[in-house]
């Protein structure tokens, strides 16, 4: 399983970024983007996105 954001649906907000706790999202210009290699796979960001953007594979 991994945590994926849908560039398509991201609206840059950054609050994924601002809650994971192990800081793994990136933001680059205006959407968000997140290391498989460092995601505990907490779920935090998906269950926290405003728009519903991340989804787990
Ligand atoms: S919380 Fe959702 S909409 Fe906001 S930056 Fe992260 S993926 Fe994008
Ligand atoms: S699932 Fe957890 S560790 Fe992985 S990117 Fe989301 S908040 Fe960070």
């Amino acid at each position: 399983m991994a945590f994926k954001i849908n560039p398509d649906e991201c609206v840059g907000c950054g609050v994924c970024k601002e809650n994971c706790p192990v800081e793994c999202i990136k933001m680059e210009g205006d959407k968000c983007f997140i290391n498989a290699d460092e995601c505990v796979e907490c779920g935090t960001c998906a269950a926290n996105c405003p728009a519903s953007a991340i989804k787990a594979e």
